[in-house]
């Protein structure tokens, strides 16, 4: 810790990590005449955020009071309580729903970034505060023109496999839809998209990378622009692995930078923003052992939880360490990451079995959930990790299914995608082929059936939530979420219990101070994002719950360090 020791730089704000919520404290401390510098691990600058969905789900917003919304702040905290972990203090919720529709303001009026609110309903509507019309979700849904990033584009971290076309096109939200229902004349918005992307010229023999910034890009880029606006440096390559502490407050840090330790002072605090520790196998071996599988999150590969461990080094204590934002993830043989599910669960022809050829689950919930049921379920008697998703041939020409591309035939997807895809003229074939009960399977397929004809599944109730039906397909009646599996020939795909990052971490109070073992704030430290313990406790209440706390606590994190009243400042 070497405190006394000169400074090598000394900032008023010192932020590690350049996700989503590092960078808006950064602007926002910038914004309020800090000195401000951002240390990055990485190469590229961004994070998982980046390569995110860019939806934050943010309570009460003006955009919902604009569509003619009337939410409530009561019953979002109602909402986020009857969801919310019991270690999560009530003022900690009441401090993010109170902040969360500022915050937002804030980003609005201060960057070109362009969020609008959504009718994606709550991941648990049906409970008291929850809103099946949705409106608390918010994507950014103007692109960001990546030209003006200059030179930082080429170090921006790229979309995720997961959320792009053939892993390298940038889509719009809305171009989702297009491309997964495919109304008519859909091939023209196909054609425009492949137009924009591949009229790019001088970037297409410089990168597969997409300069036309949407989602996560879409946000991060957004927001470097306003920190280079702003004349905010942002260092790569700077590992943060240390911090300095001087009469019980943190005064700075130790990173390297080009093969050389740097003491950097930070005379208002530092802002720990470095993600959670999906990518720690030691980590994870010790608070998710069941779990263990680093390729299987979706989180970006640099957070290996170094700022929890330094944190944790000088005294701070931490809440939910065993908690992941779950989620059912592909797992594509030579990928240091695991692919996001979030549609085709819920589209209709397919299910998910377990190693015994059973359906054990609502396959449209949320990923959360069903990540959660996934790893909870996983039994010696029958496995769930993985488990198979198995459609047939309609649905392998109608819809996506992750990598698997639909009218396209097989032999032209990816060999590693083929390598993983099992194919069969019989249920019965199939079943012999991913090692599962050949009979069990059939019998699980022909209940199924049953339903699907009905519109009605009694086991798992699929399609009968407000969130099930966002992503079912609302061609098919009665129930957009069910069709029966029947034509050959039949597919059988394995899922996996992942994540998306992990969200236990360092506690912290209402103004993401980081806390002691007795409740004490360690001055001078903050903590937002997946380095903190999660306002939403092991839950995850709408679509963009993982980065509407982290920008919202990096906001009222940066207002308090450079001395802004928490509402009613009026930013200079
Ligand atoms: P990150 O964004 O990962 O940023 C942490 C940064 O810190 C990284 O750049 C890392 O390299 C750096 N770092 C790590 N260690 C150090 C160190 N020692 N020194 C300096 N820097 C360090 N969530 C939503 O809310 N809405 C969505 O729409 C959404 N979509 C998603 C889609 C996909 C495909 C995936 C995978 C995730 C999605 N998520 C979404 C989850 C969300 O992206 C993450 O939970 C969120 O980005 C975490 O933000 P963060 O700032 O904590 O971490």
């Amino acid at each position: 810790m070497m405190a006394g020791a000169p400074w090598d730089k000394e900032v008023d704000v010192l932020v590690i990590g350049s996700g989503a919520g590092g960078l808006l404290a950064a602007l926002v401390a910038s914004h309020n005449h800090a000195d401000v510098l951002v240390v990055e691990k990485s190469n590229l600058w961004g994070g998982t955020s980046a390569t995110s969905g860019g939806g934050i789900w943010i309570p009460c917003s003006d955009q919902a009071k604009a569509a003619g919304v009337d939410d409530d702040p009561e019953q979002a905290f109602k909402y986020i309580r009857e969801l919310s972990a019991t270690n999560v203090p009530d003022s900690s919720i009441k401090a993010f729903v109170a902040a969360a529709p500022e915050m937002l303001r804030w980003v609005t009026a201060n960057t070109t970034i362009h969020f609008d609110a959504f009718p994606y309903p709550d991941y648990h509507a049906e409970l008291p505060g929850g809103r099946k019309d949705g409106f608390r979700t918010h994507m950014p849904t103007e692109p960001i023109d990546g030209r003006l990033l200059g030179k930082d584009m080429q170090s921006l971290r790229p979309t995720s496999l997961a959320v792009s076309l053939f892993g390298k096109i940038n889509w719009q939200f809305t171009e989702t839809y297009m491309l997964l229902f495919r109304p008519r004349l859909w091939w023209l918005g196909l054609l425009r998209m492949l137009w924009r992307y591949y009229s790019d010229i001088g970037q297409r023999f410089r990168s597969d990378k997409d300069r036309f910034l949407t989602l996560g890009n879409a946000l991060l880029g957004g927001l470097r622009l306003a920190l280079n606006k702003a004349g905010v440096p942002l260092w790569l390559d700077a590992p943060m692995i240390e911090l300095v502490v001087s009469n019980g407050k943190v005064t700075g840090a130790i990173i390297t930078r080009k093969g050389k330790a740097m003491r950097i002072g930070a005379r208002k605090g530092v802002v720990l923003a470095a993600g959670g520790f999906e990518h720690s196998a030691k980590l994870r071996e010790e608070h998710i052992p069941l779990q263990p599988v680093t390729s299987r999150s979706g989180g970006q590969v640099n957070n290996t939880g170094d700022s929890i461990i330094a944190a944790t080094a000088i005294g701070a204590a931490t809440r939910n360490m065993h908690s992941t934002w779950a989620a059912p993830v592909f797992s594509v043989p030579g990928e240091d990451r695991g692919r996001l599910v979030t549609i085709e669960r819920a589209l209709p022809g397919c299910i998910m079995v377990n190693q015994a050829g059973i359906r054990y689950l609502n396959e449209a919930a949320s990923y959360h959930i069903v990540g959660q049921q996934m790893a909870a379920s996983n039994k010696p008697e029958a496995r769930t990790d993985p488990s198979w998703v198995v459609f047939d041939h309609d649905f392998r020409h109608k819809y996506p299914m992750g990598p698997v591309i639909p009218l396209m035939p097989d032999w032209l997807q990816a060999g590693a995608v083929r390598s993983i895809l099992h194919k069969a003229s019989t249920i019965e074939e199939l079943a012999a082929q991913i090692g599962i009960d050949g009979t069990a399977l059939a019998a699980t397929v022909k209940r199924f059936n049953e339903y699907a004809a009905t519109g009605d599944d009694p086991d798992f109730h699929r399609g009968d939530a407000a969130y099930d039906r966002m992503y079912g397909d609302p061609r098919q009646t009665p129930n957009p979420c069910l069709a029966p599996i029947v034509k050959a020939p039949f597919y059988a795909f394995p899922i996996y219990a992942g994540d998306i990052g992990t969200n236990g971490g360092l506690v912290t109070d209402d103004f993401a101070r980081v806390l002691d073992a007795k409740g004490k704030v360690i001055d001078g430290l903050y903590a937002v994002g997946n380095n903190a313990a999660s306002v939403m406790g092991e839950s995850y209440p709408g679509a963009g719950s993982t980065l509407g706390p982290s920008m919202t606590f990096g906001y009222v994190a940066a207002r308090h360090m450079t001395g802004a009243n928490q509402t009613g400042h009026k930013d200079g």
